[in-house]
């Protein structure tokens, strides 16, 4: 393609209200113009990019087994009132009218459509399982569009949906799935992990998110050091690694702490380490009364608690209800002589203590020498608490770090949240009526893009990887008013193409230091220039990323660009 006529509207200033790398680059060199907040043109550099990875995700997916549909953008209200998410989805579901003043909602995602679709049309186990995808535009109207293409409120997803008689059906899809995730993350270059997250009210261990590791990502990762483990920091197990505490119980005793409530107070007081005060805390788990006590210096996880007790809500206790059942204010809370009526639940490093100091359920008061079973009595123990960087890899493989990450995919077992209600079901071998069970799996799209322009890039501008590149080559006459110049540059361009090489040839009447600025920023991994030395027949290539550059004679072009394009592969 020739860049005089390519519409590539570069700039040259950094957009006041783009905030982070990938947006501000995208922006810069013509990749994406936005329309209005969280919504984006993609230009023909964008495009490209954007088939690049549609491509590779479509592969993938064929690969697995899963076959490509499309369904509407524009989706019946009845639909989202059979699934009971037009009531409980909330503002970012865009919804309109037609002429006839029906109800429509913008497709947020489509287990809807689909399940309508599969209900309809598949009645025998003898057609299961099926597994259907689509790559299509979805709309949220997100509180917050920010980042660019990252949250959008137009943005391409590819949704899959899988459709199964038996659990074992579902578990390999599943897991098929997560590998061919796997797989286009790898080949689109992103720095990624599979990472356990968060069923909410759905349950089960069987949900994951695929986050590329990124300062700018919204959620924090706990992962190993040494193996593939990796979690939602909420999700991340902690495996005890203390040994109980060989101390000889001392006496019990109540001491005057004044104003000293919270961990660091206490330990500053009493001049006690953290490790050696059991901090207590009065939750309400669907309105009953349950004291957690982790160790001083760990934090109570809310996620793991809400699971360990099947519970929907945990919330913490107002003073009010501290008052009510332990008779004092939080800040002195304990667990000595608390009432039957409270359930205890201990983290699982609580009873290795010995001799720690804990509230007195009197105001101003605390013990000395708190021993569990001696002083008082743990109704349940559990993993209770967050993962902190340095404990011990739940596989037993390295040790946990955190990173942040931006969520490019996700892959959930939905069993029969969606079928039951809709009554999608088909007849098994007995011909008895059953439920199907269903598993999705999405991909931001053009979230991915963006991820990956966030991975690569310099102060010069953006660096992309093979995979994902709008151009292969791209070849600079560096004066194309110099006839010896333009007329290499002419007879390279014809030769490039014909090797095969998608190749972007700057060919516009503009100065060296513009073109080489702007070939920079639009990142395309490999350059030729034809400067002064064309009328010996030399060239000069150069590596984007690393920067290198060497003179090549035009007659061994050929072999070095594809010696340097197989080191970058
Ligand atoms: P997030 O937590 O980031 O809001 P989500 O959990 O709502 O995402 P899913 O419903 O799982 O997202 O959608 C599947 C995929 O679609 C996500 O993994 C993400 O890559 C992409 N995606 C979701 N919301 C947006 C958005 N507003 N803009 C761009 N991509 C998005
Ligand atoms: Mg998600």
């Amino acid at each position: 393609m020739r860049q005089s006529q390519l519409f590539i509207p570069t700039l040259r200033e950094v957009p006041a209200d783009a905030d982070v790398k990938s947006h501000q680059l995208l922006l810069r060199a013509g990749f994406i113009r936005q329309n209005a907040a969280g919504i984006y043109s993609f230009l023909p550099l964008g495009k490209k990019v954007l088939h690049k990875i549609e491509n590779i995700v479509r592969e993938e997916m064929n690969r697995a087994g899963s076959q490509e549909m499309m369904m509407p953008a524009l989706q019946l209200a009845e639909l989202w009132q059979e699934s009971g998410r037009w009531y409980s989805y909330g503002p970012e579901l865009m919804r309109l009218k037609d002429r006839h003043e029906r109800d429509f909602a913008l497709g947020a995602t489509h287990e809807e459509v689909i399940t309508s679709i599969i209900r309809d049309e598949v009645k025998s186990y003898k057609k299961l399982p099926l597994n259907l995808y689509q790559i299509q535009t979805k709309f949220r109207d997100e509180k917050r569009p920010r980042f660019g293409l990252l949250r959008g409120r137009e943005f391409i997803m590819k949704d899959a949906y899988s459709f199964h008689d038996k659990q074992e059906s579902l578990d390999e899809t599943y897991e098929a799935m997560k590998d061919a995730y796997s797989a286009i993350f790898s080949r689109c270059g992103l720095n990624f992990r599979a990472v356990l997250a968060d069923s909410g009210a759905i349950g089960g261990k069987d949900n994951h998110e695929f986050m590329v590791l990124s300062e700018i990502g919204e959620d924090l990762i706990a992962y190993s050091t040494d193996s593939e483990f990796a979690a939602n920091i909420e999700m991340a197990p902690v495996v005890l690694n203390e040994e109980a505490s060989s101390e000889n119980p001392l006496g019990l005793e109540k001491v005057e702490t004044k104003d000293a409530k919270n961990i660091e107070e206490v330990s500053r007081f009493l001049n006690v380490p953290a490790t050696k005060i059991i901090k207590s805390l009065l939750y309400l788990a669907d309105g009953q009364p349950v004291l957690v006590l982790v160790r001083g210096d760990h934090e109570v996880n809310e996620i793991k608690l809400k699971n360990e007790l099947s519970a929907s809500e945990v919330v913490m206790a107002s003073e009010e209800d501290a008052v009510k059942w332990l008779k004092t204010k939080p800040g002195s809370i304990g667990p000595v002589s608390v009432s039957d009526e409270v359930k205890v639940i201990a983290d699982q490093a609580v009873p290795l203590m010995a001799n720690s100091v804990c509230g007195a359920n009197e105001e101003g008061y605390h013990y000395l020498n708190v021993n569990a079973e001696r002083d008082f009595s743990i109704t349940q123990t559990a993993d209770l608490r967050f993962v902190v960087e340095g404990d011990l890899s739940p596989d037993g493989k390295g040790t946990i770090v955190f990173a942040k990450g931006i969520e490019v995919g996700h892959v959930f077992k939905l069993g029969k949240v969606y079928s039951e209600p809709m009554k999608a079901s088909y007849l098994d071998e007995n011909g008895k009526n059953q439920i199907m069970s269903m598993g999705c799996y999405g991909i931001g799209v053009s979230r991915t893009l963006a991820a990956a322009a966030e991975e690569n890039n310099d102060e010069n501008g953006l660096i992309w990887p093979l995979a994902l590149t709008p151009f292969d080559v791209h070849l600079i006459a560096v004066n194309s008013k110099n006839a010896e110049q333009a007329s290499l540059s002419e007879e390279l361009y014809e030769q490039l193409k014909s090797e095969g090489y998608d190749c972007l040839y700057d060919d516009r009447p503009e100065r060296a230091g513009v073109k080489f600025t702007d070939s920079d920023l639009i990142g395309i991994p490999l350059r030729v220039m034809v400067g002064k030395k064309a009328s010996e027949g030399i060239v000069e290539v150069k590596i984007r990323k690393s920067g290198e550059s060497f003179e090549v004679p035009v007659s061994e072009l050929k072999s070095i660009l594809k010696r340097e394009w197989d080191k970058l592969v």
